[in-house]
């Protein structure tokens, strides 16, 4: 799938509604490729006191619900239609869940596709020294 495809997934799912007080979801999403060719989707969750769970999290676990693992490229989006780069803890995510996922293609703004090794260097824990 070409990064253009993956980025229209992604933002076909954006679907922000407001939650309970102060919460809201859907004005990030992610969609993920997996080495066998499926796309995977999800959607951001956040809450008071720092609760919820980011869009990557939530395609990741569609995607393991799905037994895959290996993540080929993945990208996610904010409603105004940028990239967002993933956050740190998305970053750990996706390297705990495979090892293979260091070659995993992270799009950045501009459609900008890095290695995921790449977003993580010096590893605290040599998976992919
Ligand atoms: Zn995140």
């Amino acid at each position: 799938m070409d990064k253009q495809a993956l980025y229209d997934a992604a933002y076909s799912t954006i679907n922000h509604k407001k939650l309970r007080k102060f919460g809201e979801s859907g004005h990030v999403a992610c969609a993920l490729e997996t080495a066998t060719g499926a796309i995977y989707t999800g959607i951001c969750i956040d809450l008071p006191c720092s609760i919820g769970i980011c869009a990557e999290q939530a395609a990741i676990a569609e995607m393991i619900k799905h037994n895959e693992t290996q993540i080929r490229q993945i990208v996610a989006v904010h409603e105004d239609g940028n990239i967002l780069p993933p956050c740190g803890r998305c970053r750990e995510f996706i390297a705990q869940i495979d090892d293979r996922n260091a070659d995993t293609i992270v799009l950045l703004p501009s459609m900008r596709g890095v290695p995921l090794r790449q977003l993580l260097p010096e590893r605290w824990d040599a998976l992919w020294d």
